[in-house]
């Protein structure tokens, strides 16, 4: 199921919008909360919100399935609307049970969406509901996205004003990679799990210069897929910051995370 395929056949795409927007407002959505973890330490630093689609009939399906038909129109900021209501409320209920926590939450916001005058509206009333410090919640966007773009450069600046931290995800995979790291507001970048290879010398170097470009600029790192314990001696060596992946935890139900990740935490 790609995009491209909808687009050639027009009436099940728009079938499949039609669904994606009665799934937004009937709460057809569900979420997944995946740990991020401090390298140095092991202690949890926060989350990442995964949306998935639990669709009547048809089981949970997985954002690949439907955010690229949905970031074809509007409907992509209803979803990360949405998404960014129930996880900001999610982590202001969190640090509420169990104590006053730095708990982060992360929230993927397309490009489409940043690239929209209403993003600033979204978060801010997010944030207003919710009660969640702004400093806690962390917005993830796409380099590819960004390129070029003026409004969603100075929406960025107004999310940063607002306290809220920036994240450039999947860092790597993109085209005008390195540029980006001074052009835009950041806080914090996730290194895409494909340079996350440690087979050979030649992948290990390849990784470390990566880490070194980016400690040039002066922003913290998360490493993405981290899978294998060998990974995660990499980035100890390598000094990145915090990790994200199957090795250290899945992503989760938020009842889940009660029992896995927050029953047993002093607060
Ligand atoms: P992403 O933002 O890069 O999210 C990380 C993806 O990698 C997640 O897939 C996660 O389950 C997966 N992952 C985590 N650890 C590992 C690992 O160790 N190995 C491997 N192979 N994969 C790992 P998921 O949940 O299927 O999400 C896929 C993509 O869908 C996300 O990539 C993001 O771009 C998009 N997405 C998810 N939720 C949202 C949302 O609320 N809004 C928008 N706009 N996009 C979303
Ligand atoms: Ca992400
Ligand atoms: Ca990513
Ligand atoms: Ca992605």
């Amino acid at each position: 199921m790609d995009s491209a395929r909808y687009g050639e056949e027009f009436m099940v795409w728009s079938d499949l919008e039609t669904a994606i927007s009665h799934a937004v407002d009937h709460d057809e959505l569900v979420l997944r909360y995946q740990p991020i973890i401090s390298v140095r330490t092991g202690a949890l630093e926060g989350f990442e919100a995964l949306v998935r689609w639990d669709r009547p009939g048809l089981g949970l399906l997985p954002p690949a399935e439907f955010i690229p038909a949905a970031e074809e129109s509007a409907l992509i900021c209803e979803i990360d609307t949405w998404v960014l209501n129930n996880a900001t409320e999610q982590a202001a209920a969190w640090i509420s049970t169990h104590g006053p926590r730095s708990l982060t939450m992360a929230v993927n916001v397309s490009g489409r969406h940043i690239n929209a005058p209403r993003i600033r509206d979204d978060v801010a009333n997010a944030l207003r509901r919710s009660g969640l410090d702004p400093g806690l919640l962390v917005v993830e966007v796409t380099e590819t996205v960004l390129v070029g773009d003026v409004l969603a450069v100075a929406n960025l600046w107004e999310l940063r004003r607002m306290g809220v931290s920036l994240s450039l995800d999947d860092f790597g995979t993109g085209h005008s990679t390195v540029a980006q790291l001074s052009r835009l507001p950041l806080d914090i970048v996730k290194i895409d799990r494909s340079y996350l290879d440690v087979e050979t010398t030649a992948s290990r170097e390849r990784f470390r210069s990566m880490v070194d470009t980016i400690r040039a600029f002066g922003l913290p790192m998360v490493a993405e897929g981290v899978e294998h314990t060998d990974q995660f001696e990499l980035l100890r060596e390598t000094g990145v910051e915090s990790a994200q992946g199957f090795a250290l935890g899945r992503p989760l139900t938020a009842a889940e995370v009660d029992d896995h990740w927050l029953s047993n935490i002093p607060s």
